[in-house]
C-alpha cells in the first residue's frame, strides 16, 4: 500500500499547505477567470502535480462547486487516469518533442465533449529546446478552452518567454507541523500505532516534502506492521537521535578523543550509514552556529539548552573548523579503504586543536 497515493487530496479542501495557491485558484474558478497557462514552481513533494490535477478536475467538473466533486464522469475518469481531455506529459522521462508536437496538433481541436483540454507538463524545464519552442508557439496563440499547467522544481531553467506567458505560483516547503498533522490523520485512519514524537522525526527528516514523509511512513509500515517505535525509525530510515550528536560534541568539547572514536566505531558496527551520520553532524554544527549567532540578540527560541551550552563553549573560529573537518572527512570517506578512518582522524585532530586554542 502506497500511502501518498491513497491519501492524495481529492479536492482543494483536503490539500495541506499552499493556501496562497489553492485560495487564488478557487477564487479564479468562482469568477470564471482561470488563466490559460500556469507555472507551478517549488521543491519536490510539495503538491504541484496534485494541485495541477485538482485544478484540471475543478475546471471540467460537472458540479457547480468550483472544486472537484469526485463523482461526475470527468472527476472519476481523471482519478482513474483515463480522462481523454486530461493529458499529462512527464518531461523528465520523455524530453517531449513528440508529445509537444502531438500537443500542438491536438490543442487545435476542441474537446469533442465540450470540456476544456488540459495539459499538465511535469518537470517542464527538462523539455528539449525544440519542444520548448513548440510549446511556446502554442502558448503565444492559446486555443480556446485549453489549459496548460506547467510544473518545475527549477524555474530558472524554464525559458523566460514561456514563463512570461503563464501565471506563476511558487510552492513552499511544508512545515513539520503541517506534515505531522497529515501523518496523524493517516495513522488514525490506518490504525497505525505511532507516537506524535516519532511522526515529528519522520517529518523533520523529509525536509518539507510531504510525499517523502508519506513514503517513509509507508516504508515503516511495510517493514514493521502497524506498531512503530523509535527503534524502527532509526533502523529503517537510518535516523540518528539528536542526543547522539550532543554526546559526540560533548566528548569533543571535553577532549575525550578515544570515547568519540569508539562512539563512531559503535555506530558503524551497528550498521549506521556514516555518510548520513556526517550529514547529521553538519546539521547539528549549523544549529550550534545559529545559536551562537543569535545569543547576543536574545533570540534563543529555536535552540535548546544543550545546543546553547555547546554554542557557549565553541568560538566561531572553532565552529568553522568543525564544518571544514566534517566536510573533508565526508569526501575522504569515499576513497578510504577503512570507511570510518577519515572521521576518526578528524575527531582526534579536533580534540587536539582545542588544547592549543583554549
Ligand atoms: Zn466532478
Amino acid at each position: 500500500m502506497v500511502l501518498y497515493r491513497k491519501y492524495r487530496p481529492k479536492n482543494f479542501s483536503q490539500v495541506v499547505g499552499q493556501e496562497h495557491v489553492t485560495q487564488t485558484l478557487q477564487g479564479a474558478l468562482k469568477t470564471g477567470s482561470v488563466a490559460h497557462a500556469y507555472l507551478f514552481t517549488g521543491p519536490r513533494g510539495t503538491g504541484k502535480t496534485t494541485i495541477a490535477r485538482l485544478l484540471a478536475k475543478a475546471v471540467n467538473c460537472d458540479s457547480q462547486t468550483h472544486d472537484a466533486c469526485g463523482v461526475c464522469s470527468f472527476c472519476k475518469d481523471s482519478e482513474e487516469g483515463r480522462a481523454l481531455d486530461l493529458i499529462e506529459i512527464d518531461a523528465a522521462s520523455n524530453r517531449g518533442i513528440e508529445e509537444i508536437r502531438a500537443l500542438r496538433e491536438g490543442a487545435r481541436f476542441a474537446s469533442a465533449r465540450g470540456k476544456h483540454k488540459i495539459y499538465i507538463i511535469d518537470e517542464c524545464h527538462q523539455l528539449t529546446k525544440e519542444a520548448s519552442n513548440a510549446l511556446l508557439k502554442t502558448l503565444e496563440e492559446p486555443p480556446a478552452k485549453t489549459l496548460f499547467i506547467l510544473a518545475t522544481t527549477e524555474p530558472s531553467k524554464v525559458l523566460p518567454t514561456i514563463s512570461s506567458r503563464t501565471q506563476r505560483f511558487d510552492f513552499k516547503k511544508l512545515s513539520s507541523e503541517q506534515i505531522v498533522a497529515k501523518l496523524q490523520n493517516i495513522s488514525f485512519t490506518e490504525k497505525i500505532d505511532i507516537d506524535k514524537n516519532i511522526l515529528l522525526l519522520i517529518a523533520e527528516q523529509s525536509e518539507g516534502s510531504l510525499r517523502d514523509a508519506e513514503s517513509n511512513l509507508s516504508k515503516l509500515v511495510a517493514f514493521r506492521g502497524n506498531k512503530i517505535d523509535e527503534e524502527a525509525v532509526k533502523e529503517i530510515l537510518g535516523f540518528i537521535p539528536e542526543n547522539i550528536f550532543f554526546d559526540f560534541f560533548q566528548m569533543v568539547k571535553d577532549k575525550k578523543s578515544s570515547e568519540a572514536v569508539s562512539l563512531i566505531n559503535n555506530l558503524y558496527e551497528s550498521g549506521l550509514d556514516l555518510d548520513n551520520f556526517i550529514k547529521g553532524l553538519l546539521g547539528y554544527t549549523r544549529k550550534i552556529l545559529v545559536a551562537r549567532a543569535s545569543s547576543s540578540n536574545l533570540n534563543r527560541a529555536n535552540s535548546n539548552e544543550k545546543i546553547q551550552a555547546l554554542a557557549a563553549s565553541f568560538d566561531s573560529k572553532y565552529i568553522s573548523r568543525l564544518f571544514g573537518s566534517f566536510m573533508r572527512a565526508q569526501q575522504e570517506m569515499k576513497i578510504s579503504p577503512i570507511p570510518q578512518l577519515p572521521l576518526e582522524i578528524a575527531v582526534v585532530e579536533l580534540c587536539e586543536e582545542q588544547f592549543v586554542k583554549l
